[in-house]
């Protein structure tokens, strides 16, 4: 693992600003301390509390110049060419004085050559200096590095308790897996979290390692995280896209050259048919973390920057890979007919280029109800593996989802003419039968009697089904889907 040459090359490349982001500040300074030696330039380094220092020699400058402005002034002024490392400088970008300053050095590189190296653990470079800056990312450890790091942290422990750790080794495979992302020094850390609670390394450790991983990770509330446990047994129908997932899920955790790994999914189709729990079961039955984007945030949060944050998201993702990615509702964030359309247009072009280049191990599920405001180039073939269209569920499945919700709230459904009550629920969502199942027990609840199929057939008569209210949205949907689509079940 070296970034030694790579860094060099960067400062050597005449680039006048770079943007170092990384949870390790030490090693990256270190970095520098090595590379000053070799570049012909001075290294300085700049802390808001120290002001200017010689980065090879650690003693303090004249003039240390403590004030950001002043700071940047000097370097602007500065008369010999030279390397100036910023430490956490991100809070001071917020001030145009600053981002103006940063821009003129930037500016005169070709007569007066002065690079600024910003290095903090998270930078949002403003878009006046995109053009003048290249991002640095310092190596993580491969997968190897981190197998060592994980054995190593398992014979401290035997050395300590004079035992073994006890180790499932699937379980040890899918941690090393895990722990990508993270540095060397977050890797031992969560490995010995993982080994030192019980001196075992099974299954259980894997969802408390990945949301100690998450929290490291994720510090924008951008991303959700869940741990999901959702089964495909749980979920009425679905059973085409439950073999399609079965089919991959070996290629998606272990690629093979002669398969294209799996990229992501659509889930298109009627309000509460389950989506959501379909995205969640993705998860579920690769046994792999789901992370849900919000672009509510991403919009509200972020007015101004939510390109630059979406990216930031994706990369969060990455970190956390394996995993499924789902974007819930994705055409509210990328519909290009309202007054933003700039904005979408930019989230879209950011997010097709990210699937068209993105790591493996991230599965986006992506779930949507409104064809109208969904962007062509996103369905366009190849874009994602397949487009699957959840319809309302037919007789089978409206019986199984009646099975689903009785026995979730404690009555057994061969008490229950379930057969019956599916025949008779032609049109209903699955929301609409769990919420007939609701009901129904609180009117059984009322009467203090249990519940029986009459309470059920009284709530059926009773409700008017969305596919009914919204008759031609329905077909609409139906009709556009018959020809684009592959059924769920
Ligand atoms: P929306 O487009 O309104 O978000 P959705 O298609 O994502 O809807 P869900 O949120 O997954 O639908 O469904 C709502 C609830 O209805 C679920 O939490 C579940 O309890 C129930 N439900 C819907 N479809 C099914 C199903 N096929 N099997 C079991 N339960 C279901």
């Amino acid at each position: 693992m070296s970034d030694q040459p790579d860094l060099e090359a960067v400062l050597r490349s005449r680039t006048p600003i770079v943007a170092l982001e990384t949870r390790e500040e030490r090693r990256a300074l270190d970095l520098l301390r090595q590379l000053a030696n070799r570049l012909p330039w001075p290294v300085y380094k700049w802390t808001v509390t120290e002001g200017l220092t010689s980065l090879a020699f650690d003693f303090a400058l004249e003039g240390r110049h403590t004030d950001p402005v002043a700071i940047l002034r000097h370097i602007r002024d500065a008369a010999r060419p030279g390397v100036y490392v910023l430490v956490d400088f991100h809070p001071f970008l917020d001030d145009p004085v600053n981002v103006r300053l940063l821009k003129d050095i930037a500016l005169r590189y070709d007569t007066n050559p002065r690079t600024v190296v910003l290095l903090s653990h998270a930078l949002a470079l403003p878009a006046e200096l995109d053009n003048h800056a290249t991002l640095f990312h310092l190596q993580l450890p491969d997968r190897q590095t981190r197998r060592r790091i994980v054995l190593d942290e398992a014979r401290r422990w035997k050395a300590e308790k004079g035992r073994k750790v006890g180790a499932d080794r699937e379980a040890l495979e899918r941690l090393i897996d895990n722990l990508s992302g993270l540095t060397a020094a977050e890797v031992r850390r969560l490995a010995h979290k993982a080994i030192f609670d019980d001196g075992v390394i099974d299954a259980h450790d894997l969802p408390r390692l990945m949301q100690a991983k998450y929290e490291l990770i994720n510090q924008d509330g951008v991303l959700h995280f869940e741990y999901a446990t959702e089964r495909f047994a749980d979920i009425g129908g679905f059973s085409r896209l439950r073999e399609w997932l079965e089919r991959r899920r070996s290629a998606f955790h272990d690629p093979r050259p002669e398969l294209d790994v799996p990229r992501g999914i659509l889930l298109l189709g009627v309000q509460g048919c389950g989506k959501s729990l379909a995205a969640r079961a993705v998860a579920g039955i690769w046994g792999i973390p789901l992370l849900r984007l919000d672009f509510a945030t991403l919009y509200n949060k972020y007015h101004g920057e939510t390109e630059r944050n979406l990216r930031k998201a994706l990369r969060a993702a990455e970190a956390m890979a394996p995993c499924v990615l789902w974007i819930d509702e994705i055409e509210k964030g990328l519909s290009t007919s309202d007054n933003d359309a700039g904005t979408s247009r930019r989230i879209l072009g950011t997010l097709l280029t990210w699937m068209a280049e993105q790591a493996k191990g991230v599965f986006l599920v992506a779930t949507a109800n409104d064809i109208q405001a969904l962007p062509p180039e996103l369905i366009r073939k190849g874009r994602l593996d397949e487009i699957f269209f959840v319809d309302l569920p037919d007789r089978a499945a409206r019986k199984h989802i009646f099975d689903i919700h009785l026995r979730k709230r404690g009555a057994d459904p061969l008490h229950f003419s379930t057969g019956e009550l599916a025949r008779e629920t032609e049109g209903f969502s699955g929301a609409e039968i769990e919420q007939l199942v609701v009901s129904a027990l609180y009117a059984a609840h009322a009467r203090q009697a249990p519940l029986r199929d009459a309470d059920l057939r009284a709530e059926i008569a009773r409700t008017r089904p969305l596919s009914v209210v919204m008759a031609e949205k329905v077909a609409a949907l139906r009709e556009w889907a018959r020809e684009r689509t592959v059924a769920v079940d």
